[in-house]
């Protein structure tokens, strides 16, 4: 029953169908595209293009319109329990939403010793804007401490037993990551709103998560979410952050203001659509489904080693049950190097990435090869991939 609703939701990517003999495996970095969200652009764009919020004349308003309908597809997508409160920004994905948090935000919210606490060992998206917004400070005069936020040695997810003894009275700012990019654990951000008490903002990082698995911000109590609609469907160049309150100092009047991607928004509210029907459960049991299969033959083979988040796990050795793993899978093999193998790899047709992944504190040399599903990957193509994988054992 699930191999039949995923194939017929496979057969809506025309990029992924018009290609049989090859294997998509980095949605990690971006996603495909479906027809809705093909049909909605080339809709909007020959039907009612024009500027948003400016208009005298129907196709403008319909534009306005629409800004205005993806807002509140946002909201609710994200289970939003008081949406006449939040805000949402569209953005050009996650690095653009982060760094409009940190400089918009958080620089006029916070004062001279107050303590904020950042990932670093997650994407550098969501390191370099809050060590930015601390240079700015600085500048003015303004000193706050960054700290990190501490990770467990096996899991990989944020140690909150050690966060517990860091969370001090002038701690105001927890920037956080919902599932690794590298390691494609769920970081548990849940248990961080006990460890910092209800008043601490909290910034999610939900790049990984948003189209695959369902995000609801009540349940995660969070401030802020931070993602990117590119890699869930919508057009390349799209993002949103939604703030739990609109009111207050949110972003800088002015900041965001100027012609929006709105052929871009139009994408995002086709795929937010598109994924809601599609079920975002039911979408994460299938990839997890899809990393299980993998993980579970890759770790029997000798030379590939899968990396956590701090600690790589040794051939062989099991992988953290507690924890589940969203469609991400990143390995070494002993003696290939990741870029090689990444060649190999698109030789049988499997694009995946090769890199360091810009993960924080990685170097160049940090290389190794990340395969990222998503629904539309399916059980034959992990088995081809792991029979090229062994053929290299
Ligand atoms: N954060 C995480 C966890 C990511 O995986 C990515 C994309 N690889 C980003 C941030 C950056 O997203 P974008 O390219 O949309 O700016």
């Amino acid at each position: 029953k699930e191999a039949l609703w995923q194939r017929e939701l496979r057969e809506q990517f025309p990029i992924v169908t018009a290609h049989p003999e090859s294997a998509y495996l980095d949605s990690a970095a971006t996603s495909q595209k479906p027809r809705a969200v093909l049909d909605a652009v080339q809709t909007y764009l020959t039907t009612s293009n024009a500027n948003a919020g400016r208009g005298t004349y129907p196709w403008a308003n319909r534009t306005t319109e629409l800004v205005a309908e993806t807002r509140q597809r946002v909201k609710e997508f994200l289970h939003d329990p008081a949406p006449d409160r939040s805000g949402v920004h569209f953005t050009s994905g996650t690095t653009e939403g982060l760094r409009g948090v940190a400089r918009d935000w958080l620089v006029p919210y916070l004062t001279d010793g107050d303590e904020i606490l950042v990932p670093h060992a997650d994407h550098r998206a969501n390191l370099d804007p809050w060590l930015e917004a601390q240079r700015l400070l600085a500048e003015r005069g303004v000193d706050i401490r960054v700290r990190a936020l501490p990770y467990q040695e096996v899991s990989g997810d944020y140690d909150h037993r050690v966060l517990d003894g860091i969370v001090g009275p002038r701690t105001r700012f927890v920037a956080a990551t919902h599932v690794h990019h590298v390691h494609g654990g769920d970081m548990n951000v849940h248990r961080i709103r006990a460890a910092v008490g209800p008043d601490v903002p909290i910034c999610l990082d939900a790049a990984q998560s948003v189209g695959h698995l369902p995000v609801d911000v009540g349940e995660l109590d969070v401030d802020f979410v931070v993602f990117s609609g590119h890699k869930a469907m919508a057009l390349p160049g799209t993002g949103a952050v939604w703030a739990r309150n609109a009111r207050g100092p949110v972003f800088r009047p002015g900041g965001w203001q100027g012609t929006p991607n709105t052929a871009g928004i139009v994408s995002l509210r086709a795929a937010l659509d598109w994924l809601e029907a599609a079920g975002p459960d039911r979408i994460a049991r299938w990839t997890a489904g899809l990393t299980g299969r993998l993980t579970d033959r890759l770790r029997h083979l000798d030379p590939y080693e899968i990396l956590g988040c701090q600690v790589s796990l040794a051939a062989g050795s099991a992988l953290p049950a507690a924890q589940r793993r969203h469609g991400i899978v990143t390995f070494r093999h002993r003696d290939i190097p990741s870029d090689d193998l990444g060649f190999i790899l698109y030789s049988h047709g499997f694009m995946v990435r090769a890199d360091n992944l810009c993960q924080a504190g990685r170097g160049e040399k940090d290389g190794s090869v990340r395969v990222s599903l998503h629904v539309y990957n399916t059980v034959e193509e992990v088995d081809r991939l792991l029979s090229v994988l062994e053929s290299l054992a």
